[in-house]
């Protein structure tokens, strides 16, 4: 199979249908032993040093795996992924474009993917049978993010990285299929995690996977990945089609979309506080003033910048975050 670099979260179930490997160029570049050589290689070639460390990562990432062709999201992402596919494309990189449209209309997100569909030369009812096959997998996830929230068996690392690899299915559907069966498996038997804070995590994927470990420290268990379960497509499952799936996604669509499966996510989840997770130099971090105004729920903004782990300024930000919490919780 040939591999196809992808970005961020796009119908990989168009990609498979068309023959195609999906590789999430965000996971090489992070659980990469070496991932500070992939920024080294961005900033050789010219990229600032105050630009995202995913951005820079990526790119390093993309030019060291041997990626040929990469899907190249043009709305729904940032402006930053918009400047580094144009990089990529000087760098003989093959480019196929797609977007979340903006306008998130139903009909509209239906026109992009039949265009995306239209490149590739797959047929819907292809792409259909992917899809079916993939929500078996889809539904094994949900599994685990059970686990996590129901059951309080699964950690929140567990969480993060069974839902995050859905992006690109971990390179191999049957491979990861059978590791998900056998992570269930195992986190079915054992003990409930007793903690007393339970912790919602949102905003892009962490840089620094350490948080996790830490605040279970404090006494605290992350029982909600926001960006990770949209990656996971839960709701996906449940969708008439393709075009529905994409639709009912909160990552590239507007703030307040999003706020509506997170208000929903906090109830039911039965959340104490957020953790909203930025990374230097995004445009996401303003976002953080609309969340805790429409949020009614304790959140600490933390920023995460090249490290892969959390730095001591954080690690005292969120220690002091819990035990403030733990106090409130007590005194309730
Ligand atoms: S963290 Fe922000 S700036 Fe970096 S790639 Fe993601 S959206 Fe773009």
């Amino acid at each position: 199979m040939k591999k196809i670099g992808i970005t961020t979260t796009v119908p990989v179930e168009v990609l498979i249908a068309a023959g195609y490997k999906p590789v999430d160029l965000n996971n090489v570049f992070i659980t990469s032993e070496n991932y500070l050589k992939y920024i080294d290689i961005a900033e050789k070639d010219g990229f600032p040093k105050s630009l995202c460390a995913w951005i820079k990562g990526i790119y390093g990432a993309c030019l060291e795996n041997d990626i040929k062709e990469i899907v190249g999201v043009m709305e729904g992402d940032c402006s930053n992924t918009k400047a580094l596919i144009e990089v990529l494309q000087l760098r003989g990189i093959k480019v196929y474009p797609f977007s979340f449209p903006h306008s998130h209309r139903l009909k509209d997100v239906e026109s992009e993917i039949r265009r995306f569909m239209s490149i590739f030369d797959v047929k819907e009812e292809t792409v259909e049978d992917v899809r079916r096959s993939l929500n078996n997998i889809r539904q094994l996830a949900k599994e685990i993010d059970e686990l996590t929230y129901i059951d309080n068996k699964a950690n929140g690392f567990e969480n993060h990285l069974y839902q995050v690899s859905l992006s690109d299915l971990n390179g191999s559907i049957d491979v990861f299929e059978a590791d998900l069966k056998k992570a269930i498996d195992d986190i079915k038997k054992r003990e409930a995690i007793n903690k007393k804070l339970r912790l919602g995590y949102i905003g892009v994927p962490p840089m620094t996977g350490d948080i996790y470990e830490f605040v279970e420290k404090y006494d605290a268990h992350i029982v909600y990945n926001e960006v990770q379960r949209e990656f996971a497509f839960p709701r996906g499952i449940e969708a008439a089609n393709i075009f529905e799936q994409y639709y009912d996604y909160t990552y590239p669509y507007n703030t307040a979309f999003r706020i509506l499966e997170l208000k929903k996510q906090i109830e039911h989840r039965k959340l104490d506080a957020i953790i909203h997770y930025t990374q230097a130099f995004c445009y996401r971090a303003v976002e953080d003033i609309v969340l805790k105004k429409q949020l009614d729920i304790p959140i600490l903004n933390i920023e995460g910048d090249k490290l892969n782990t959390l730095d001591a300024r954080t690690k005292l930000r969120l220690e002091a975050f819990l035990d403030m919490l733990r106090d409130l919780k007590e005194t309730k």
